[in-house]
């Protein structure tokens, strides 16, 4: 086996923004999963009933979406920490996340935290973690991008005091300042991939090296700005041509992600191992991918797949193996 026969998880992704050249491309590249985190648009909500389409779409749509490209999704369900700060939103989300949190393919609550660690993102965060205990669920934490180190250390003592268990908290968006304490204080320890800034992919490399492959990996939090949904073969691409040896690779790359988000119960390997065969006419609310007389893709048993249309040009096609 190679790395590139490896399958990968991105348990990080808003796939509700990419496109399905995206999650082509995914596919081919070996990513078998992908965890969608409830997330803010790029610009405020105006009302909580969008957020109630936003969670029935990451429940339900997008979850269709992506299956019609052979990959299997699953989403965490939270009030995120930008609209936090707007109380009247916030209360209202609040009465919704409970009843999307127990929905199928929900893995956790989250992403939830700190952006600029106001008093209004405290007191959601509180009150999600209590959410969390109440209905026994994992965390997904963001620690923000500003007071990185600070925010980090003061959301896993919120966890603490909340008597929740690090082994059930992930926390993402580390750094080289934040990962030793992270790791030592028993949590999961995520890092972001950020093409060209911040954490790249070759600093990925050098953390790997130092500080080895327990509770640690890795996500591409691709979303509507520049980022790159394949940040995490690319980076298992790298890790390898660095020496990595292919264990580490593949704990970083698919499987602490698989035993953190596993617990959950609500994910399992048997759902890409044996998952159905893409059939691209089916439909999800009478909705299918296609567009314009685009022919389906209709995966057929060994793996590849068949149009039924036989005059396209088998160029053109989606091609998986
Ligand atoms: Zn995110």
């Amino acid at each position: 086996m190679d790395v590139n026969d490896m399958m990968f998880i991105d348990p990080h992704v808003h796939m509700i923004s990419r496109t399905t050249d995206d999650y082509q491309a995914m596919k081919e590249a070996g990513v078998v999963a992908v965890i969608e985190p409830a997330f803010w648009l790029g610009q405020p909500r105006t009302n909580s009933g969008t957020m109630k389409d936003y969670f029935n779409a990451i429940v339900g749509w997008e979850r269709f979406r992506a299956s019609q490209f052979g990959i299997c999704h699953y989403c965490t369900i939270g009030l995120n920490s930008k609209e936090a700060n707007n109380e009247a939103l916030a209360e209202e989300v609040m009465n919704l996340i409970p009843r999307y949190a127990g929905k199928e393919g929900v893995v956790a609550i989250g992403e939830i935290g700190y952006d600029d660690m106001t008093e209004m993102e405290e007191k959601y965060f509180h009150k999600q973690l209590d959410l969390a205990q109440k209905m026994n669920m994992l965390v997904l934490i963001h620690t923000p991008h500003r007071n990185k180190k600070q925010g980090t250390i003061r959301s896993m003592d919120l966890c603490n005091e909340h008597g929740l268990d690090p082994s059930k908290v992930i926390v993402d968006h580390n750094n080289e300042e934040t990962v030793r304490e992270v790791l030592d204080r028993g949590f999961w320890t995520a890092f972001t991939i950020y093409p060209g800034t911040k954490m790249g992919n070759e600093r990925m490399v050098d953390i790997v090296k130092q500080y080895g492959t327990e509770r640690i990996f890795i996500n591409s939090a691709a979303d509507w700005g520049v980022s790159d949904p394949l940040g995490v073969p690319k980076t298992a691409k790298l890790m390898f041509k660095r020496g990595i040896v292919e264990d580490d690779i593949r704990k970083v790359c698919y499987q602490n992600a698989f035993d953190a988000y596993a617990q959950s119960g609500q994910m399992k390997e048997e759902d890409w191992l044996n998952r159905p065969l893409i059939d691209q006419r089916e439909t999800f609310s009478g909705n299918t991918v296609l567009r314009g007389g685009h022919a389906p893709y209709v995966e057929t048993a060994g793996g590849k797949l068949s149009s039924k249309k036989e005059s396209k040009s088998s160029d053109d096609d989606l091609i998986i193996e």
